[in-house]
Formats: C-alpha cells, structure tokens, sequence
C-alpha cells in the first residue's frame, strides 16, 4: 500500500528523454530538495504525465515541474501544456540548448512559463539551484495543500452522487466534494481519464478512481467490514440503528461472539437527525452522526464485528442455530438473532416525485444536502419531530424553508419545544392544510404544486428544494410466514403473540416465549421494528440491552 499523502512530500518533477540527462538533473535535484520534496524522474513527456495523472488522484501536490523543450513524441511544451491540466499551481521550468531560446520565449505566452533554462546547468550550485530555489519559494508562498481524505467529483442533481455522499457522510468517512463542473473536479476526471457522464468518480486516499461505485464496493475500499470473520456467532444482529447498536455493544461486552449486520450505514433513523435533544445524558443535545460515531467506537472497542453493506434477505432456524442469508446469497449462522431492522420512510406518492428523488427531492438526507441549499428557498413536507428537526437545520442556511403540513397544525404531531424552537426562526414558515399534488422538472426539481385543503386552492411554486419526512414504515417482508407480524409489519414479541395468555402458532417449546422475543425461539426484536414500541432513541437502545440480557437467558437453557 502506498504511503497516505498526509505524510508525502511535495513533488518535484523532472523529465528528458535522454536517460543520461535525465537522471543527471534527478541527482542534482535530490541533492538539494531530497529531505523537503520528492523528486519524480520521467523518460518521456506521456510516462510524466501517467505519473501526475496518479499523482492527481492520490491528492500528492507538486512544486515544481521540469521539462526538456526537444523531447520526440511531445515536445516539453506540449507536456507542460497538458500538466499544467492536472497541477495549474505547479511552477513550471523549461530546459532548453541555446540554439531553442526563442521557442522557449514563445512558450512562455502559450503554458505560462515561469522560467527557462539554458543546458548545461554546471555547476548547479550556481545554475539550477538559485532558479529552482526561487520557483520553490513563490510555491510555497501560495500555500498548496494536499487533500489526504476521499474526494467525490459529482454533480448535485445527480442522483447517485447525492447517495454516495449520503453513505460517505453517515458512515463517518471524511470526503472533500467537487463539483463536476469546477475547476479541481474538471482535473481530477481528466486524471481518472473519465468523461464526466457516469458520476460520481470517488478518489480514495490512496488515489484509486472509482466511477459510479456501488455502496458494497465503497464500503470495501474506504476500509469498512463487510465480511463475517467467522461462520458461527453467539449472537447475529440485523440492523445498526440505536437498537442494533445498543444490542451489539451489550453482547459484545457480556462475551457474547457478536456480529452487527446493516443494510446502509450504522445509525439507522438516528443517524439522520440533526439533533437528539432528549438523550439521557446529553443536556445540549447531540446529533445523530456523534452518537453513531461514539456507538460503533464502543462496540468494536468489546469487540463486535459491524458489517456494512449486506442486506438481510432471510432467516431459517437450523436446528438450535439460526441462519441469516445475505442478498448476494452468503450467509452467516448463530445461536440466536436480534431484529433491529427498524423502520424506513414512507415514500410520497405524488405525480412526478419519483422521478425527482435525489435530484432536488430528498428523504430523510436533509444533513447531507443543507450546505447546497444555502441561501436557497427550501420546502420540508411532514409535521413530526423529524420534520421539524430538519427545517430547524436547514434554517440555518436557505433563505426561507416552508413546512408543508396536511393537519391544522403542528400542535398535536411536533413537540412543543420543537414548534417554539421554529415559532423563533425568522427564515421559517409554516404551511398547514397543505399538500404537494404534483412536482415538476427536467433534470431536477424546479416547481411543486401545491393544494390549500382549507381554502381548495392550488398553486405552483417555484422549488428547487423538497424534504419528505411523512412516518415510516417497517420492511420486513423478507421475514415471510416465519415470524409473526401486525397487519403494518411490526414484528410482534412476548405478550403481543398471544394476548390470551396462550403459546403462540407453532410455538414448541413449554415455556412462554420471553418478553422480547419473537415467534421463533432465540430471535428476538428491539427498537422501532417491534410491533407497539416507543419509536424513540432511548427506548431503541434500551431494548437492545434487554434483549441481550433475554439471549442470555435463552442460551443457558440451550
Ligand atoms: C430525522 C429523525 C429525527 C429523530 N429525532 C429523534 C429524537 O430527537 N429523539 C428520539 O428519541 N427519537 C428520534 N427519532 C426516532 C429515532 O431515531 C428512532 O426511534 C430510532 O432510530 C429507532 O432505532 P432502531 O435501531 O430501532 O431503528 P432504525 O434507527 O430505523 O435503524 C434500523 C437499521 O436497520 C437497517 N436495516 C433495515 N433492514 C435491514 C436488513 N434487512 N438488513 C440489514 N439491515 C437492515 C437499516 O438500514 C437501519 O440502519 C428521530 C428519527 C428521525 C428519522
């Protein structure tokens, strides 16, 4: 693996075809600049620029680049031409014999030209190093620092691009973001020789380019698990939201062999609020992305393994141990499971939404999206806590953000700190009896229209802007007939399976199935996926402890 470029030194870089030349002004260079840069040696102008072109994508900055004028197949001119592409910043020297003076005069209009040699350089000391000493210096006033992190070229009304942000952002990955059409994103496409049509183009930190990658090929090369280590576990949990997490870090630090499966990224619904304001513990408040971050920490600190990426598509009890299979058609087995799959947002079923999703329509990615919307006029549809979480953060930057609510008022669905919170911000606007009808655009949303329940009157608004927050629903489907469900999909556990005091159907075992657990003996439910839970982040937690505490139970009388 390549050294991370937070710890490389600037380059400077030096190409002539004559090897014997070429080699000669390397040495010289390194003599001098070898303990603050690294000096890169090139036989011709097209191996120079493959280096920078790599260079580029693993984020290095170059000082200074060196070219000889008569070089075969592209003179030193038309390399330099085509560097200065990649490194505009890069000081740029011209070698040249004598007799070349006046191309080299002429080059200094067409690729701006910061000075010209004259070969031979002997002796360096008083030909070479004062001009490149000079070159180095006015580098170094311009202050030109690497990016070590990932780096995302994208486009935001691109809908891929919005999602893979999403993933780098609630998967705690630092990313620096390029617009496709700015200057820096034109010149890494060209490094990574793409086009600029398929986006995003993803640069990991060790200058790999990934074009329109899947989440499971992100996870892999940003570093995130996304293997079991082992076929067998104590304990498989499905779902890293703050159910899922809680389950792992309880498992884990009892000794259970634990392994943490999520669909997406660890944090689940909590990990897209702005701020959870009523967390035991946290008086100010915390975001979703801290508690997540300090969450995962604690659980690999005990030593839970957190996979990313796989979706949970099965369960099959096998004999004492139950099997969960994976989309791509892996598996792992335990001796019991935890649901902790949550729940996900409902989708608004509106003429031309759909369309539009990730193109100016969002759900639930209201974090990501705030600095884009800044200075912009910002509609938020739904009249919950999540709703009112969002509009308060996107307040901060667009000029207006209207909430768009179908109920006479907030009052009966918004906590009342939330509605005094927004009732204080001048940019904030609420809208009731009011439904989106239709939403229009080409590429991105431009317009929404809008009906007056109260009044009957419609309207179309300008928008470029539109967060959906509308309640939420399980997706547990993929459980089938194995585990009992409500008519919504909630999975009922304990007392929920038989009101009358009863077994449940099929149920084998002569004890009564225990508080959390489901329909099938060793797989539990915690969190908002259970059937009559509380759909808060304290109590998703809270669950996850007891159930480990109830898997315990279970496993001594295995
Ligand atoms: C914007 C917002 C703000 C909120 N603010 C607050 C607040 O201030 N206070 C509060 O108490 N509550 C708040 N809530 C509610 C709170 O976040 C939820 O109650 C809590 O997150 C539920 O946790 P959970 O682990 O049960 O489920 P979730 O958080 O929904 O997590 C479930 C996880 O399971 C994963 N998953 C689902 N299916 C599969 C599968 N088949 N395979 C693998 N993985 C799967 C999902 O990707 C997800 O990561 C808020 C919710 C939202 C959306």
């Amino acid at each position: 693996m390549s050294t991370p470029s937070a710890v490389r030194r600037p380059a400077i870089l030096s190409v002539d075809d004559d090897p014997g030349v070429s080699r000669a002004v390397a040495r010289d260079l390194r003599r001098r600049y070898g303990d603050r840069y690294r000096v890169v040696r090139a036989d011709s102008g097209q191996q120079a620029l493959d280096a920078l072109r790599e260079m580029k994508l693993r984020g290095d900055v170059v000082a200074v680049i060196l070219a000889d004028y008569r070089m075969p197949r592209m003179s030193g001119i038309e390399f330099l031409e085509q560097a200065m592409d990649l490194f505009p910043a890069a000081r740029r020297v011209l070698l040249t014999a004598y007799a070349d003076t006046g191309a080299a005069i002429e080059a200094i209009n067409v690729v701006d030209l910061d000075y010209y040699l004259l070969k031979p350089w002997d002796p360096p000391e008083e030909k070479l190093y004062p001009v490149i000493d000079a070159q180095v210096e006015a580098w170094t006033a311009a202050d030109y620092r690497p990016v070590p992190e990932t780096k995302v070229v994208g486009h935001r009304w691109s809908a891929r691009s919005s999602e893979v942000r999403e993933f780098l952002a609630r998967n705690q990955v630092p990313y620096r973001w390029y617009s496709s059409d700015s200057p820096e994103g034109e010149r890494l496409l060209l490094a990574a020789e793409a086009d600029g049509r398929a986006l995003p183009l993803v640069v990991t930190p060790d200058g790999e380019a990934l074009l329109e990658p899947s989440d499971a090929e992100l996870a892999e090369r940003v570093g995130l698990a996304t293997t079991p280590s082992a076929d067998f576990y104590d304990l498989v949990v499905i779902g890293g939201g703050p159910a899922g997490l809680g389950a792992a870090v309880y498992g884990a630090s009892e000794g259970l062999r634990t392994v943490l499966v999520e669909r997406t990224a660890t944090g689940g619904q909590a990990g897209q609020s702005s701020r959870i304001e009523n967390y035991l513990g946290f008086p100010d408040g915390v975001s979703g992305d801290q508690l997540t971050d300090r969450a995962r920490r604690q659980a690999i600190r005990f030593g839970a393994e957190l996979l990313t990426t796989r979706d949970v598509v099965g369960l099959e009890p096998t004999g004492s141990g139950r099997t969960v299979h994976f989309a791509d058609g892996a598996s792992v087995s335990a001796h019991s499971v935890i649901l902790a799959t949550g729940v996900s947002y409902q989708r608004l079923a509106v003429s031309g939404l759909d369309r539009l999703t990730g193109r100016g329509v969002y759900y639930g990615s209201a974090l990501t999206e705030a600095a884009s919307c800044k200075g912009q006029d910002v509609y938020v549809v739904g009249g919950a806590n999540s709703a009112g979480q969002a509009a308060a953060y996107l307040a901060r930057g667009a000029s207006s953000v209207t909430i768009l609510v179908r109920g006479t008022t907030l009052e009966t669905s918004m906590s009342y700190y939330l509605i005094q919170q927004l009732a204080g911000m001048d940019a904030v606007r609420v809208r009731p009896c009011t439904e989106v009808i239709e939403a229009h655009g080409e590429d991105h949303l431009e317009r929404l229209t809008l009906r007056d329940n109260a009044t009957g009157t419609v309207e179309t608004v300008d928008a470029g802007w539109l967060f959906v927050f509308i309640g939420a629903a399980p997706r547990t489907d993929w459980l089938g007939d194995l585990v009992a469900r409500d008519e919504r999909g909630f999975v009922l556990a304990g007392p929920d399976l038989a009101p009358d005091g009863g077994r449940p159907a099929g149920w084998t075992l002569e004890r009564a199935p225990y508080h959390l657990e489901t329909s099938v003996p060793g797989v539990f439910v915690a969190g908002d996926v259970r059937a009559e839970s509380a759909k808060r982040v304290a109590s998703a937690v809270g669950e996850g402890a007891m159930a480990v505490m109830l898997v315990h139970r279970y496993l001594e009388k295995l």
